[in-house]
């Protein structure tokens, strides 16, 4: 059944959205760029909006067929593609950008929407989107290896980055579509090809985002395959993995995800980057700036409604200043907006689904069976806009760091308060004691403090930020994190250089054959 939008049991506001995203078809199974397949005959999926229960549309699961399809024209595009300079690759990218802010608000409602993030955020993610492609145009002239001096006389050396081929990308719901960007559009200026697999949870954002691709790539006469995506769940992901095709897998999303990812990719040699699960914490010292420390600790614990991978999710906090802090978010959190994510008055959207509800509240009945104390918050909202089940009140727990519970990432906003007392090395060693280590953050106006918090025997996160919270990270840095967080980097900084293979190379320009090391190997003639 090919499905069209107005077919849709969409409200007219959002059914404009995806008109004005030149999206006719809610369905196809994949993408090559200019081509769309798999509309019919596949098993298929009906995806509901956890703002209103909606459903926003059916989409068909793509085949093995569908992807070895994918991979086959995705290798036909390369040896295209490979061969574009890179600023005229950036050229492409800067067009992306154009489309992006052309279409900001109504990808950022469908964002919103779909994902249940709010509004604001939702545009947040979109402008991240451009903001990579800027950066990207700007990379695309920089490519750049180092020279050396060669121990030979009349020698040169120097190293090249080249394209490495088809770059996988999967995707979690929580970031769509940022995500897809910041791996597409480095991929796509060092000269790869990109298969993107969104999340099956959140499938029309990548309709969406393919929809103004292919805009770009027709106008600029470009072949299909470039920019390529796939519907489907963790058996199309799986796929991906263990396909030699595929020189690089990028996969954004739980530990558990990228332990099977990292293993099957590790196992054919291939080279994976893996932006996994966190357990991000703030902490408070006595010389913290109260208010400011308090913003960042509440957009951090409920922006997202806790399903940022930066979300903060442990408050370490000096025993002085303890029940002044707890205090003061008793007072913030009841009345926390919470609602419609397109409201904009809200400030706390929807869970994902019913599973994420589940996963939120099992947590705070386990946590409280360890001796944790509930403070405020875990009820499931339910009544007037709150039909979907899916509306929770975010939840503030005292709680130890060594609890099971408090170890684990429970993808919602629960904030565990953790006591620490003496100097900033406690609260350092609390912060790293948890198997994650993506984004961290300390509060302080003493700058030994913060230098300790820095210094090498500091946080163990792969984001250490000072007099800012977890969440939130600008494109310009690398970003991603060590441990079970997986160790990928991803955006900005020299990022690019996983997206391509690296050489040297060593050039003669004498008329004599020295062997490096001075080896003497004459042969007789
Ligand atoms: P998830 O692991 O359930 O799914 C993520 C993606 O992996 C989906 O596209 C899914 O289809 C795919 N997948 C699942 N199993 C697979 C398998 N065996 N092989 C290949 N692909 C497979 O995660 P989610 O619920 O969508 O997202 C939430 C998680 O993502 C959280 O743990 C969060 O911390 C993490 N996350 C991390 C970052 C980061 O940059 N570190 C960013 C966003 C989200």
């Amino acid at each position: 059944m090919k499905q069209t939008v107005d077919e849709l049991p969409l409200n007219k506001e959002l059914t404009d959205v995806l008109h004005q995203l030149g999206i006719k078809q809610v369905n196809p199974a994949y993408s090559t760029g200019l081509a769309w397949g798999g509309q019919e005959g596949r098993k298929a999926r009906t995806v509901t909006s956890p703002a209103d229960g909606a459903t926003i549309a059916t989409v068909n699961m793509a085949s093995a067929e569908d992807y070895d399809k994918v991979v086959t024209t995705a290798q036909e595009a390369f040896k295209v593609w490979r061969k574009v300079p890179a600023p005229k690759r950036g050229e492409i990218v800067r067009q992306i950008g154009d489309k992006l802010r052309e279409h900001k608000e109504a990808l950022g409602k469908l964002v919103s929407y779909e994902m249940g993030k709010i509004y604001q955020e939702g545009l947040g993610e979109v402008q991240e989107m451009i903001d990579i492609c800027d950066f990207a145009v700007g990379l695309s002239r920089q490519l750049h290896g180092f020279t050396m001096h060669s121990e030979r006389p009349q020698h040169r050396m120097y190293e090249q980055y080249h394209p490495l081929g088809i770059v996988g990308v999967i995707s979690a719901f929580n970031f769509p579509v940022a995500v897809w960007s910041w791996n597409a559009m480095l991929a796509a200026v060092c000269g790869d090809v990109i298969i993107w697999k969104p999340s099956e949870k959140t499938p029309l954002t990548g309709v969406a985002c393919q929809h103004i691709i292919r805009e770009v790539l027709a106008e600029n006469e470009l072949p299909e395959g470039i920019f390529n995506l796939i519907i489907g769940d963790a058996e199309i992901g799986s796929l991906m993995s263990h396909d030699k095709r595929v020189p690089l897998v990028s996969a954004t999303g739980s530990t558990r995800m990228g332990k099977k990812v990292g293993e099957a990719v590790g196992a054919r040699l291939g080279k994976s980057l893996l932006e996994l699960g966190g357990n991000n914490a703030i902490i408070l010292t006595e010389s913290a700036d109260m208010e400011m420390a308090l913003r960042a600790i509440v957009f951090g614990a409920v922006g997202t409604c806790g399903q940022r991978c930066t979300s903060t999710r442990r408050l370490i906090i000096h025993e002085n200043i303890y029940e002044q802090v707890k205090e003061r978010l008793l007072k913030v959190y009841p009345n926390l907006p919470i609602g419609h994510p397109l409201d904009a008055t809200t400030l706390v959207g929807p869970l994902i689904d019913k599973d994420a509800v589940n996963a939120f509240t099992n947590a705070l009945e386990k946590v409280q069976q360890e001796g944790g104390k509930l403070l405020t918050g875990g009820e499931v909202l339910s009544g007037d806009g709150y039909e979907t089940g899916t509306y929770v009140k975010p939840a503030v727990v005292e709680a130890e760091n060594h609890y099971e519970m408090v170890q684990e990432e429970t993808f919602a906003p629960i904030l565990y308060l953790i006591k620490y007392s003496g100097d900033v090395e406690n609260a350092i060693e609390l912060q790293n004691g948890v198997r994650q280590g993506l984004s961290s953050a300390i509060f302080s106006t003493n700058l030994l403090e913060t230098e300790a918090f820095l210094g090498h025997w500091g946080s163990d996160c792969g984001i250490a930020n000072v007099n800012i919270g977890t969440s939130g990270a600008e494109i310009g840095g690398a970003f991603g994190g060590e441990k079970e967080t997986g160790g990928g980097r991803e955006s900005g900084s020299d990022a690019w250089r996983v997206y391509m293979r690296r050489q040297t190379n060593t050039i003669n320009y004498s008329r004599e054959l020295p062997l490096a090391q001075g080896i003497k190997f004459d042969i007789m003639d």
